[in-house]
């Protein structure tokens, strides 16, 4: 069965081609829903700050015999039998993450952010310690502190906020917050804040009131192992991330230290503190991840992210829209949709881009009047377009198709001219799968 339904937008690699006849062949069901999948990521601009494309590498990694096997535990020390290649696979991928990031310990076992933060908080504070951090309405992430949320349910939360005026981190009032409330951890780092974290500013704060500091680098982590965003290191006791943002490689989580005594009790609380068998094909898959981020061309990506989102914000000011803090310093932006139209909320500017292909989410600006699922804002990043290859000049083009849908309020012509504008950009930047 050698259907392809795919449309002609549309190149997959051998694999990937395999792989769908396999299906249609197995599983019609499923198979024509990843072929609609891989259409939709072929044939649309992807916007969302948090999302990548992977390689084609890291993207079969995962779908390997890997995936077969139990492996609690850590490399050399199995509560199972057979674990001879994951032993070789863990402390492949441990190795290039100290490289990558210039620090002395590696867990890559956690199978999200979410759960590398569950996993760090443990092994650093007791129930009910006192957390400092960003309120996910400023910026900051639901792990951080979220009433339903683990955090906001086991642990103490007090929160500190933007400067009003400028939008962007008070070191001061954060100090000043920090005296007062006496935490037990300080987080900084977040899922939308456009500039440049200062660590040794955070961990001046930290040691002033003996408290711990954890960097949470989801976001920014391809960045901070560019060298393209300063590094935490040496300034946090504890590092958390995501591998699938700005480091473009499988979904996971990644909890770094450079102090023993912290990542043995790190070590612990993954396993057996918070999770129980490892997901091996996603940290071969890591391994695959961390040795692309570990080349020059990896780099250079990271700058054109940088650069990108530069004239993304630039162009978008220059249509009227006002980016929050100013503009940006790294591979997002939020944008406040109210001066160019008083009456666009972040929630119809997402379905109207939706329809013309450009794919963005809503998000709440600091102090925003509207509802979390109306919002006056949009969050903006470039990481996925840079992996296909576009440059400044197509970013500024993309703001120009971003206004065009918003100017017409959604207009159905309009979005469906944009539409066919948005696809033959993206055969010119095809995917790498
Ligand atoms: C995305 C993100 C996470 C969580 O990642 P998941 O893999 O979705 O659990 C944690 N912290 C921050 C700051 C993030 O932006």
């Amino acid at each position: 069965m050698t259907s392809h339904m795919t449309s002609p937008d549309v190149s997959l690699d051998s694999m990937s081609r395999q792989l769908l006849e396999l299906l249609e062949a197995q599983d019609p069901d499923v198979a024509r829903i990843l072929r609609d999948e891989a259409d939709r990521q072929a044939t649309t601009l992807e916007l969302i700050a948090s999302e990548n494309h992977v390689s084609p590498a890291v993207m079969h990694a995962m779908g390997s015999w890997m995936t077969n096997k139990y492996a609690e535990g850590y490399p050399g020390k199995r509560y199972y039998g057979g674990c001879v290649f994951h032993d070789e696979v863990e402390d492949l991928a441990r190795e290039r993450a100290r490289k990558l990031f210039g620090c002395g310990f590696a867990n890559v076992q956690p199978h999200s952010g979410a759960s590398a933060n569950i996993a760090a908080f443990m092994a650093m504070l007791a129930p009910g310690g006192t957390i400092l951090s960003l309120p996910i309405k400023s910026g900051g992430h639901l792990s951080h502190g979220l009433k339903p949320n683990f955090s906001g349910t086991f642990y103490n939360i007090v929160d500190y906020d933007l400067d009003a005026e400028t939008e962007q981190l008070d070191y001061d009032a954060i100090a000043a917050t920090a005296r007062e409330c006496n935490p037990d951890l300080i987080i900084c780092g977040y899922s939308a804040y456009s500039r440049t974290i200062d660590f040794a500013a955070f961990r001046a704060i930290a040691d002033e009131v003996d408290a711990i500091l954890l960097a949470d680098i989801a976001h920014i982590a391809g960045l901070v192992a560019s060298g393209v965003h300063p590094s935490p290191f040496p300034h946090a006791h504890v590092v958390t991330t995501t591998t699938h943002k700005t480091l473009r490689g499988p979904r996971g989580g990644l909890i770094l230290s450079d102090d023993e005594a912290i990542a043995k009790k790190v070590d612990r609380k993954v396993f057996p503190g918070s999770q129980g068998g490892p997901l091996m094909h996603i940290i071969a898959a890591k391994a695959v991840a961390f040795g692309e981020a570990l080349t020059p061309a990896f780099k250079t990506y990271c700058r054109q992210i940088v650069a990108n989102a530069g004239a993304l914000a630039d162009a978008l000011t220059g249509h009227g829209y006002r980016l929050c803090s100013g503009g940006t310093d790294n591979h997002l932006m939020l944008v406040d949709l109210r001066p160019r139209d008083a009456d666009l909320t972040g929630a119809d500017a997402e379905a109207w881009l939706e329809t013309a292909g450009i794919v963005v989410n809503k998000n709440g600006i600091p102090n925003d009047p509207r509802k979390p699922m109306v919002t006056s804002g949009l969050r903006l990043g470039t990481p996925a377009l840079t992996t296909r290859g576009l440059k400044e000049d197509d970013l500024r083009a993309v703001a120009g198709l971003i206004d065009r849908v918003l100017d017409a309020s959604g207009d159905p012509g309009v979005c469906a001219a944009v539409r066919e504008d948005v696809r033959a950009m993206c055969r010119r930047f095809p995917l790498p799968h």
